[in-house]
């Protein structure tokens, strides 16, 4: 038995992980030259603050299996269902697999931040996005483009998710907690420094969030405002002027900050988009691709022997992108022995 994967980030590794030690052989297919996706963004993970390199390492540890087989730089150009149930991908380096069952773990993409030109970021040096700083994490240094020291950091929420403008209605997911975990490693760069998020609610689902939250409150001294932000714009010493409103007190707010960080949210990526049109699955109108059943069948899709993990169907942070690839390679596992001939 055999099942292609494609996309090697956190669910494409676990779920292929899991498989192979069910004895089942696996093709991991990865269009980047280096496993772990999204991740390989990140310095530290929340609520804990454990280092993203880390679990980097043990997920690729993994797939030193010998039933895995790794494709690295390699693309699914074209996926095909067979008559006979099995999946065809033609691979970019002209190789074609053939699987008893298919898995997509084709993750997110990040929002691009310039497509809100309203909030500056291209245009402005001192706008950046939360995918930016965390590469400031890993040099242990914030500084604005001039090398200064910035004194007053805000931090925008929901940037490319709830807004209707650029029609991405759903909620990210992360970016809520992201800001809290990003504003506490930023007091601690800066102890000094004024840092205010500004939100349109806080969303804090997973264990540990709320307690991070307070703690960024009460430890760290860090403000929230309830407010979205209308537009940013540059004064002749490259600072940051914003203005919002004030959601609590109905006010209209005008701020200069030295730095601005633009919260991205996730989309559905191209690898999503691009199966789940070869495949005809079902799509949400955000374009994450749709379980069988959001209940009973969440990695099932609507196609026999078609499966999916992770963020391809939806964000989810790590935690649950893990839960959901074991999830899937035990569907997966069951389904092929109900399914395959030995
Ligand atoms: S998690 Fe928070 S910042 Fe992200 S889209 Fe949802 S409400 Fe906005």
């Amino acid at each position: 038995m055999n099942v292609i994967i494609i996309g090697a980030g956190p669910a494409g590794c676990e779920a292929a992980f899991r498989l192979a030690n069910e004895g089942i052989q696996v093709d991991l297919i990865e269009k980047e030259n280096s496993t772990g996706g999204n991740l390989n963004n990140w310095y530290q993970l929340f609520p804990d603050r454990k280092s993203a390199k880390d679990l980097n390492t043990i997920l690729s540890n993994h797939l030193q299996h010998p039933h895995i087989r790794l494709h690295l730089n390699t693309e699914a150009t074209d996926i095909t269902r067979e008559e006979n149930g099995k999946t065809s991908v033609q691979l970019s380096d002209g190789a074609l697999l053939t699987g008893d069952a298919l898995l997509l773990a084709t993750g997110f993409k990040l929002f691009e931040a310039q497509r809100k030109e309203e909030y500056g970021y291209g245009i402005y040096e001192n706008v950046i996005t939360s995918v930016n700083l965390e590469n400031k994490f890993i040099n242990h240094q914030i500084t604005m483009r001039s090398g200064a020291l910035p004194q007053r950091i805000g931090f925008i929420h929901c940037v490319g998710s709830r807004d209707e403008k650029i029609c991405n209605y759903h909620c990210s997911k992360l970016c809520c907690i992201t800001a809290v975990k990003q504003a506490i490693e930023t007091r601690e760069l800066l102890p000094e420094a004024e840092i205010i998020c500004f939100y349109m609610d806080m969303r804090m689902f997973g264990p540990g969030y709320e307690e991070m939250y307070r703690k960024a409150q009460e430890k760290y001294n860090i403000k929230f405002i309830r407010g979205r932000l209308s537009e940013a714009s540059e004064n002749q010493n490259k600072q940051i002027i914003i203005k919002a409103e004030d959601t609590l007190i109905g006010k209209p707010l005008r701020m200069t900050l030295d730095l601005l960080v633009l919260m991205v949210g996730m989309e559905a990526s191209e690898g999503s988009q691009k199966a789940a049109s070869q495949l005809h699955l079902t799509q949400a109108p955000s374009g994450f691709i749709q379980p069988a059943d959001p209940h009973y069948g969440n990695n099932r899709t609507n196609q026999e022997g078609v499966f999916i993990a992770g963020c391809c169907s939806a964000p989810m942070n790590l935690t649950d992108t893990l839960a959901d690839a074991r999830s899937a390679a035990n569907t997966i596992s069951e389904w092929l022995n109900r399914n395959t001939q030995h």
